[in-house]
């Protein structure tokens, strides 16, 4: 059984999907996770993300593992999970994400995942290009500015300072790239539940889509 979760970023998406995983006792793949690692690779081997050759020629030399029963990601055997959410990698994956060549490398890895167990997958294109035949699919949104503002406390939760118009603009740019690149844009999949949460609490929202499983 395959839960596709897709939305922008701060829609609460991974929240969501993390919680439904653990009441229905399946297990999660943060997709996002996947990108992030990649990313993480190309900058640490200081290649040039502009050039999408370069990036090929890179994803040579990199084994990916996802870890789903530890929720752990590992790059030629090293664990990067920890690094993954650096401004670094956050303000580059949504270019190398836009990657026809890292597309492909990826969406092979989520959908050997989903081959023996039962699994939620979260991300931008999972309803759409990764799991089209999906069990169930849904697609959360919230209005920017709340995402923005959850965005803001989590960084805040952090101890991190950021400028909650500088937090918005981040948001703004990752959609913008994310909705508009030619590879599996982010878009809601047409047989895709949508739940707007901009006013709605984590476990109601959960509550919601167990009961649409149900
Ligand atoms: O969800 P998260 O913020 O970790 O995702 C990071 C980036 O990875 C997104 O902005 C997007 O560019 C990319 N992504 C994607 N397809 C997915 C999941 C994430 O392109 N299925």
């Amino acid at each position: 059984m395959v839960i596709a979760i897709d939305g922008p970023s701060g829609s609460g998406k991974t929240s969501t999907a993390k919680l439904l995983a653990k009441k229905l006792c399946y297990y999660y793949c943060d997709s996002g996770s996947l990108y992030r690692a990649v990313t993480y690779f190309l900058l640490a081997k200081d290649v040039d993300l502009k050039k999408s050759i370069d990036i090929n020629s890179a994803l040579k030399d990199l084994k990916i593992n996802y870890d789903v029963k530890k929720n752990l990601i590992t790059l030629n055997d090293i664990n990067v999970t920890q690094y993954l959410r650096e401004d670094s990698i956050t303000n580059n994956v949504s270019r190398v994400s836009s990657v026809s060549s890292v597309r492909n490398f990826l969406i092979s890895i989520q959908r050997d995942l989903a081959d023996y167990q039962n699994i939620i997958v979260d991300g931008r294109d999972i309803g759409t290009t990764v799991f089209p035949n999906a069990d169930f699919k849904f697609f959360i949104d919230a209005e920017v500015e709340v995402r923005a503002r959850r965005r803001f406390n989590e960084f805040l939760e952090c101890n991190i300072k950021k400028d909650y118009k500088e937090v918005l603009e981040m948001i703004k740019n990752r959609d913008s790239y994310d909705e508009n690149r030619k590879n599996s844009p982010l878009r809601r999949a047409q047989d895709a539940i949508y739940i707007d949460n901009s006013d709605m609490g984590l476990e109601e929202q959960v509550l919601k889509i167990i009961n649409y499983i149900k």
